[in-house]
């Protein structure tokens, strides 16, 4: 599956920043991470840490997948709200499901400090705003369902907003304390290098093609004619795993999103929060850390790469209309647009835990807007699989809710 357009922003700004060799010969290990993205990153830095022998493999170079293509807001919001949440799968799992958010970012914090990251991990508040109407009502029991579970919120009226950002014609915001931003690709290509020089093992370009499960260990033969002899595999394969998975667990869209020039000065009011909407689908917002206006939305089905593609320039004029009546003033000078491909699913949750048809295998697959903030989540759980313990989450996030 083609996850993106030519040019995400990350890469270009990035570049090849580490390339591995392709595996050549047969390996055995304890765990082998099929996906070397942010989640598969994640994952390789817990089980490093836990003392497995681990091998991690991509098809592509590593991190270009949909982790090239982020825009990487740390959110402890799930798309679909908490008040909403509790209705779908009870108040228990709405607010911890909430609770493991805030706490992955607290986490990635502490990651970053000590693999030494300078992919600009920066702590931000968040504000979900509105300018209809007929969605104050339900922002505002939204705002209540979180005070009730204990987020630091504040509410904001449009006044509030306009002086503190400058946003015109919204009618008010829950603005919460728990936010950030990073570059998730440069982060992951961080964690990847960390944990090589600590006996982790990388192959690029080589793509798991088929698997023979036994019972206490599996056999991945590869594209390229090798095996590996694994205990356990744990899938982070992104959106590809509609491929592999065949029942009907995620719904793929397209997406898209934009990047200013550099321009410090006129977006200082807004660097230090995370901004999203309640349109459907919603708009969000943020600054880079080098100065420039981050905008991503406009999420259509996804029904090819060519069609997702041909959509950007179209995707780009909507973003700016929309982007204009909230700041009028402000001259937006495009730099970069591009487009991905992410999955939705019906509760906002992620997949993370075994499926019954893949032996000795776990699954991370953190879907949705929070996809990043779930793959930490899944640090702490793979954990768990691996000593075969249970975690609290499992019952949330397994294939069969
Ligand atoms: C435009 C856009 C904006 C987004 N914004 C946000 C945001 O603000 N905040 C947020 O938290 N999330 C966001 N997301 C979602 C987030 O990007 C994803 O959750 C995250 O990148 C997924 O990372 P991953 O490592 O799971 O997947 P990927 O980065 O896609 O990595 C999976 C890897 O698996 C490899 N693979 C697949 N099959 C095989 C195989 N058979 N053999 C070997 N390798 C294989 C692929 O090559 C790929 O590199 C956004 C997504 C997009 C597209």
């Amino acid at each position: 599956m083609d996850l993106k357009s030519n040019e995400p922003f990350w890469l270009v700004k990035n570049g090849l920043l580490a390339s591995y060799p392709s595996l050549k010969a047969d390996e055995e290990c304890d765990v082998l991470i099929v996906g070397a993205g942010i989640t598969g990153s994640l994952i390789a830095h817990q089980m490093i840490k836990d003392g497995y022998k681990t091998i991690i493999i991509d098809k592509r170079e590593i991190c270009n997948g949909s982790t090239s293509a982020t825009t990487s807001m740390l959110q402890y919001e799930i798309d679909v709200p908490l008040h909403e949440l509790k209705e779908k799968i009870g108040i228990l799992g709405a607010v911890e499901s909430y609770k493991a958010c805030s706490k992955s970012i607290d986490d990635l914090k502490k990651i970053a400090v000590e693999i030494g990251s300078e992919a600009g991990f920066t702590k931000k508040s968040s504000l979900y705003f509105t300018n209809e109407k007929k969605d104050i009502t339900y922002l505002y029991k939204e705002f209540e369902a979180r005070n009730a579970a204990g987020f630091r919120v504040q509410w904001l009226d449009e006044k509030q907003i306009q002086d503190k950002y400058g946003l015109e014609h919204t009618l008010g915001g829950i603005l919460s304390e728990q936010g950030a931003s990073i570059d998730a690709f440069k982060f992951a290509h961080e964690l990847l290098d960390f944990n090589f020089k600590k006996g982790l093992q990388i192959f690029d370009k080589t793509k798991m093609e088929s698997v023979k499960y036994f019972k206490d260990f599996s056999e991945v033969a590869t594209a390229g004619g090798c095996k590996i002899k694994t205990k356990r595999i744990i899938y982070c394969i992104g959106y590809e795993s509609k491929e592999l998975i065949k029942d009907n667990f995620v719904n793929l869209k397209s997406t898209f999103a934009i990047v200013s020039e550099m321009d410090d000065s006129n977006i200082s009011k807004l660097s230090e929060t995370l901004f999203w909407n309640t349109d459907e689908p919603y708009l969000y917002m943020r600054t880079t850390d080098d100065g420039r206006l981050l905008i991503g939305g406009g999420d259509e089905d996804f029904r090819n790469p060519e069609k997702r593609d041909r959509m950007i320039a179209k995707k780009e004029k909507e973003t700016l209309k929309t982007l204009s009546k909230l700041l009028p003033e402000y001259e937006f000078y495009t730099d970069f647009t591009w487009a991905g491909t992410f999955g939705e699913t019906k509760d906002g949750l992620p997949y993370i835990g075994t499926h019954k048809k893949f032996k000795n295998s776990y699954f991370v697959l953190g879907f949705g807007g929070n996809g990043i903030t779930f793959s930490v989540t899944g640090m702490e759980m793979a954990s768990h699989f691996m000593k075969n313990e249970e975690h609290p989450l499992t019952e949330f996030f397994k294939f069969e809710r």
